[in-house]
């Protein structure tokens, strides 16, 4: 604890050499040894199923995890996510916690505010910590009048104050890494390319008749300007993933804000190929501002073996590159990526610290390990 404020203090008056000689040290860091045993979070996953592959695998890997509800047309409809959310935590509560979703069907209504309260109350209490919102809001959900529905719309805030008073995190795709707004060739990861190749109706560059990437961002700072006691949780680096530096901007202007890293780690490894002590002191200074995440889905037609192979290989890619000093390939990037060797302390608040304090830690009630008495867990 001491040694991790000393670093943030350091790294304030931009003392970098300590920090790095201290974090490089090899009993600094975790090795790829330590994998199994430390426990972690994964705090962005869609389970869309009954099936237990991935919570087999999350138990194996020694893994907890949220999974999100999300008003996404590729997904099974939103009363059939509640019914699987349901289902699995209470079959599962040491290991998994949920996220619930709204729909905006009705959004031109006079009751649907009141609606969406009502199934929202009744969400948190099935158990959900959090709730998200996606891009279909500013990017394809139109009102009666064919007007594009922005998420700093004033409707929304009745939602958001009832989520902020319930204490529960409110989740937020929003917008799409920058990369959507470019052509294909100028994408800085192969996911991208691939992802927006498949799904040109989120294609922005394609699209300008639409807002542009950084009016996204800023309809998003107006709702939180207009909600600053809310908890927030920016998905996907909050959209902010091709630079560490507009990201540290951010984290500094909303104090209630948090990201998760899921399925940006190809656009962390292209800045740190540029300049890795730069993204390393990011992780650093940021250190309790970053929730580790994939993005990980988990849908009926999946092979349970193949996913839970998946699941274990991206995990594990992911804890070489913050874990690590070694050099490998990443299927996102063409180039090699060099690991960037975080300190211990930094990855279990990345890894777990920072989602079960953001999170109320809703795994912990039913967790077998915590029977022993409260006096033994020590500060
Ligand atoms: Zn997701």
């Amino acid at each position: 604890m001491k040694k991790s404020k000393i670093i943030g203090a350091l790294l304030g008056c931009g003392c970098m050499a300590f920090a790095s000689a201290w974090g490089s040290a090899g009993d600094g860091s975790f090795t790829m040894a330590d994998f199994a045993s430390v426990d972690k979070v994964d705090i962005h996953v869609h389970i869309n199923t009954t099936d237990t592959a991935l919570i087999d695998q999350a138990a194996a890997d020694h893994f907890r995890l949220l999974t999100i509800n999300v008003d996404y047309p590729d997904f099974p409809a939103l009363a059939e996510q509640r019914r699987v959310a349901h289902a699995l935590v209470a079959a599962h509560p040491e290991r998994l916690a949920y996220a619930a979703a709204f729909s905006m069907q009705g959004w031109d209504e006079p009751d649907w505010q009141q609606k969406v309260i009502q199934l929202l109350d009744s969400e948190f209490a099935h158990g959900a910590v959090a709730v998200k919102v996606w891009k279909n809001i500013g990017m394809s959900f139109r009102d009666a009048k064919g007007k594009l529905v922005m998420i700093d719309d004033p409707k929304f805030d009745a939602v958001f104050e009832f989520i902020r008073r319930r204490n529960k995190v409110l989740i937020g795709h929003l917008g799409e890494p920058r990369n959507c707004w470019l052509p294909i060739e100028q994408m800085t990861v192969n996911g991208d390319k691939e992802y927006f190749r498949e799904h040109p109706q989120y294609y922005m560059y394609k699209h300008p008749e639409m807002p542009t990437y950084e009016e996204q961002m800023a309809a998003r700072d107006r709702m939180l300007d207009r909600n600053p006691q809310i908890k927030f949780m920016g998905a996907h680096m909050a959209s902010l993933e091709w630079s560490v530096d507009r990201l540290a901007a951010f984290l500094d202007r909303y104090p209630n804000a948090v990201v998760d890293l899921a399925a940006r780690m190809g656009q962390v490894q292209f800045q740190s190929n540029q300049d890795r002590e730069k993204v390393r002191r990011f992780f650093i200074r940021y250190q309790d501002r970053l929730l580790y995440g994939t993005d990980t889905a988990q849908n009926a037609r999946d092979k349970g073996q193949e996913l839970r192979h998946e699941a274990h290989e991206t995990w594990l890619r992911d804890w070489r590159y913050l874990n690590t000093e070694e050099t490998f390939k990443d299927p996102e990037l063409d180039a090699p990526v060099h690991g960037l060797g975080l300190p211990r302390d930094v990855v279990r608040k990345i890894y777990s610290a920072n989602a079960e304090r953001w999170y109320g830690n809703p795994w912990h009630a039913a967790e077998p390990h915590a029977a022993a008495p409260t006096s033994q867990v020590s500060k």
